[in-house]
């Protein structure tokens, strides 16, 4: 082969969530020969809803998903109910104009929420549908223990090592691929406990709608999310919203702790005494739950860079979120993006790197800004804004402080920012 003619690359993705598998579906149709190391079976992915916004929607229309068969349930902005009466909060948010504006009107997409089982059986179906572009091939139960960032090369626990051409490091929160890359350009890796516990779980959409006391917030909630708080304070909450087409109904509960406390227990006479203050129909919602899965919230600092060598981090991996604005999962799409509009069929061995500096351009700042927002309720995100200024760019700006209106500024410039755009505008037409 000529020097400097277009190759299919040999790319290694480590982790099959819903980055690994985007990243695999995105990057098949240049014809890209692609290995993907999933250390888990993935028939056990984690059971609860995520939602998905029109940032996310638009990198997987993109990409043909079908949003029918994986059983998207359009939801609309929050509304709020007092736990203790059951009856609704109104103006809980400042009022604002923007709040009423509809995304859906905006972008084309609405927000979505989807059982994870459901969004990753059509991600997974996407990326490896054989129609003569490319191949994917998946390795599960294959753990990569050894990484080589320079060479993208990777360790299975076997023994056996691969080499690829680019590797991609979307394993998720606990990444080896980050651990690695940040051992290479030398950082630390900063952990901080917020002070928050998550509970999570799901119901059936039965066990729910018998119940007359629940009813106005059960039919509230088919098309919006709902949020339920204490009648003073906002910070102790329950985020309740459906998923697979209104059958399966996902709770959250989110309960500020004290910095550096015990580990939370997973236990529901513990979770029970958190929320006491609630109504006995809202209680009813933790007992029914077969399984609550309770974690403490820890946040970790931006990196400096998702490309080091010839490895790029991706999702959870580069920039884990936390659950508060919802955008972790929109962030690994965007990710996913970046990576189609850059390694295409006529890439070239020796633009390597060059294209994974131009991943950093495109998406450092921006996954960095909503990183650190992702770490503290929206009603606080506003007073992040100096914080912020470094990340900001002059096609994401960030809201005056005393902006009565920038809370809604921000969430709508989040959920509708076209990535296909800026990497127009970064790229050019050269690598569309
Ligand atoms: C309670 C909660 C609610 C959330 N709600 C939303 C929401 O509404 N909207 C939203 O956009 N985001 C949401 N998020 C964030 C979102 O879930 C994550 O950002 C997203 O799932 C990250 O995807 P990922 O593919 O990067 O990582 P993961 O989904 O963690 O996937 C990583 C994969 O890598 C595999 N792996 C790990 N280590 C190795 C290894 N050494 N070798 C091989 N494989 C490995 C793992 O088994 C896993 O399959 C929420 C998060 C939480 C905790």
């Amino acid at each position: 082969m000529e020097p400097g003619s277009p190759i299919k690359l040999n790319i290694l993705i480590v982790g099959a969530g819903i980055a690994g598998l985007t990243a695999a579906a995105s990057l098949r149709a240049a014809g890209h020969k692609i290995t993907i190391f999933e250390s888990s079976t993935l028939l056990d992915e984690v059971g609860a809803a995520i939602t998905i916004a029109p940032n996310g929607s638009r990198v997987l229309a993109h990409i043909e998903f079908d949003f029918e068969a994986a059983k998207g349930v359009s939801v609309k902005s929050p509304s709020m109910y007092f736990g203790d009466t059951l009856k609704e909060r109104k103006n809980a948010f400042p009022v604002s104009a923007v709040w009423n504006i509809d995304v859906e009107d905006m972008t084309g997409f609405p927000n979505r929420s989807f059982h994870r089982v459901d969004l990753h059986n059509e991600l997974k179906k996407l990326a490896l549908r054989d129609d003569g572009q490319g191949t994917v091939e998946v390795h599960l139960g294959a753990r990569i223990v050894r990484v080589d960032i320079e060479n993208a090369e990777v360790g299975l626990d076997d023994g056996r090592l691969w080499k690829g051409d680019l590797l991609i490091g979307a394993d998720g929160i606990h990444s080896c691929v980050r651990k690695a890359a940040l051992e290479y350009s030398g950082e630390t890796e900063d952990i901080e406990d917020l002070g928050w516990d998550i509970s999570r779980w799901l119901l059936d959409r039965k066990d729910v709608e018998e119940d007359d006391e629940l009813r106005e917030v059960y039919v509230k909630g088919n098309d919006r999310s709902v949020w339920i708080t204490p009648h003073e304070g906002q910070s102790k909450r329950l985020v309740w919203y459906t998923c697979r087409n209104g059958e399966v109904q996902n709770m959250v509960a989110l309960i500020p702790t004290s910095k550096g406390e015990a580990e939370p227990e997973p236990d529901l006479d513990n979770i029970l005494e958190q929320f006491s203050d609630f109504h006995p129909s809202l209680l009813k919602l933790f007992k029914k739950a077969e399984t609550i899965k309770t974690w403490r919230l820890r946040n970790r600092n931006p990196i400096k860079s998702f490309a080091n060598g010839k490895t790029v981090l991706i999702g959870d991996a580069a920039h884990p979120n936390l659950p508060f604005n919802g955008q972790g999962g929109n962030q690994a799409l965007e990710d996913c993006a970046v990576l189609q509009r850059l390694f295409t069929a006529e890439t070239t061995k020796d633009t390597i790197l060059e294209k994974l500096k131009l991943f950093n351009t495109i998406r450092w700042k921006r996954a960095s800004r909503i990183q650190i927002s992702s770490g503290v309720p929206g009603s606080q995100v506003n007073d992040l804004t100096e914080r912020l200024k470094e990340y900001e760019e002059q096609d994401d700006l960030l809201p005056a402080e005393d902006d009565p209106d920038g809370l809604a500024k921000r969430w709508v410039g989040d959920l509708t920012y076209d990535i296909f755009k800026k990497c127009d505008e970064v790229l050019g037409g050269a690598n569309k």
